[in-house]
């Protein structure tokens, strides 16, 4: 049996995150969790947190970090992340959540083997960014190297595909530049720590997943 894995992986936007992301749930057999997908699951099934959560997102107030780790709390004690592990995927933000998990972890017996930064050169994650286009109904991603079959219609719902407002290139730059911001206490942490990997995301997916699996299984090795 393919043995689990549990990570933490950290990428700018444009790095290719997401799609290895997936990847990597596949290869290691693990739930990949986001951010989006489990703050939308609580709410939807009604969690404590989630209950709570969707008060604040009603109110369109930030939310407080101690209900964000009460729900990642809550999906990590399901039962695919407690005999797999997991993929964390936007999760944690600040040094101080990437703290918490931690704390977490420990306690569940459970620690984290890698955080991992996937890394490319900003003017890289610029153009691919701003060759971005989106679905305006369905949000399927496309890019100018990769339209639709037709002329910028959706092939899943028929539906416009267009560049995205906040998609502009002074946009994404100051996105990037937020990121590096937001991102650097979150890495000098997880450094500290000897939990830190970082990799190469240039080249094609399967040369990326490559680099991440060595690197994860020579860490669990
Ligand atoms: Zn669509």
């Amino acid at each position: 049996m393919v043995p689990g894995a549990r990570l933490v992986i950290l990428g700018r936007q444009g790095a290719g995150k997401g799609t290895q992301c997936v990847r990597l749930a596949r290869h290691y057999v693990v739930p990949h969790i986001s951010t989006g997908d489990i703050f939308r699951a609580a709410v939807k099934e009604g969690t404590e947190f989630g209950n709570k959560l969707n008060e604040y997102m009603h109110a369109g107030q930030l939310v407080p970090d101690e209900i964000v780790i009460g729900v990642v709390r809550e999906r990590l004690n399901q039962r695919d992340t407690r005999s797999r592990g997991f993929i964390f995927d936007g999760f944690p933000r600040t040094a101080e959540q990437a703290e918490e998990l931690n704390k977490m972890l420990d306690e569940e017996n459970m620690p984290l083997d890698l955080a991992i930064d996937l890394e490319v050169p900003v003017e890289y994650a610029l153009t691919r960014l701003a060759a971005r286009r989106t679905c305006s109904t369905c949000a399927t991603i496309y890019s100018t190297d990769r339209p639709p079959s037709i002329n910028w219609t959706c092939d899943n719902c028929g539906g416009e595909v267009v560049q995205r407002a906040d998609d502009t290139e002074e946009a994404i730059r100051r996105r990037l530049e937020d990121y590096n911001t937001l991102t650097e206490p979150l890495i000098a942490w997880y450094l500290e720590q000897d939990l830190l990997v970082t990799i190469d995301g240039l080249g094609t997916p399967d040369e990326v997943l490559n680099r991440l699996t060595r690197a994860i299984d020579h860490r669990s090795g």
